[in-house]
């Protein structure tokens, strides 16, 4: 029997189901979850309890960025077939973060608007549009209880394979850098978003 760990551990990791149920998902979250449990799950040696959690598209049904490290699934969308795209204009009607405009009849992406989220693929009627790239973007810093906040992004579209030893990094930083009994969440406060992802990059 495996019991749950309390304490300044590594908690159980949470995950959504995923790819291997829901229909909305961008990101096999149960893989990674395996991974992350495997490897980091009852870990001491951190200043506080240190939590994990994993949503496989931005509905965020697993609270990620609840959590001191959070990852979401996303995608990079991308016009890949030009000649089947008419330009009706539905991809930039759906997208959440205003982040298409058409010009030329073509849709042309703004990045630094982009949610990620592959709503502008599901609605091409004529599969313009494919997922380039996808991955997990990452949260550091949140938590809940009685002063809660939410992670904040440190990377985005992070590959599956490279997420456990970027955990690692975090986790290393995390404990040469915080007081006892230091949240991640208040470290990264105390520090500055900037100069932890220093430290950890
Ligand atoms: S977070 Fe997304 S993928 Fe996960 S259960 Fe919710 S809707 Fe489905
Ligand atoms: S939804 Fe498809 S066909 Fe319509 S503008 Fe976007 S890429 Fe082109």
């Amino acid at each position: 029997m495996i019991l749950g760990a309390c304490g300044a551990r590594v908690r159980v990791v949470v995950a959504c189901q995923g790819t291997d149920i829901c229909p909305q998902a961008l990101g096999d979250t149960q893989s990674l979850l395996k991974v992350l449990d495997e490897r980091f799950y009852g870990r001491y040696g951190v200043p506080h309890k240190f939590k994990m959690g994993i949503s496989g598209c931005p509905n965020a049904c697993a609270k990620h960025n609840e959590n001191d490290l959070g990852f979401m699934a996303v995608i990079e969308p991308k016009l890949e077939d030009k000649d089947a795209c008419i330009g009706c204009g539905l991809c930039v009607e759906v997208c959440p973060g205003k982040a298409i405009e058409t010009r030329d009849e073509k849709p042309v992406f703004d990045d630094s608007k982009c949610f990620h989220d592959g709503k502008c693929i599901g609605v091409c009627p004529f599969n313009a549009l494919i997922a380039s790239r996808s991955g997990w973007q990452v949260f550091a810093g949140g938590k809940w209880g009685r002063r809660p906040q939410l992670g904040l992004p440190i990377a985005n579209l992070v590959a599956t394979s490279q997420i456990p030893d970027m955990v690692e990094k975090i986790l290393a930083t995390y404990i040469k850098l915080a007081g006892k009994r230091e949240r991640l969440g208040e470290l990264i406060n105390r520090l500055g978003l900037e100069k932890f992802c220093k430290e950890v990059f």
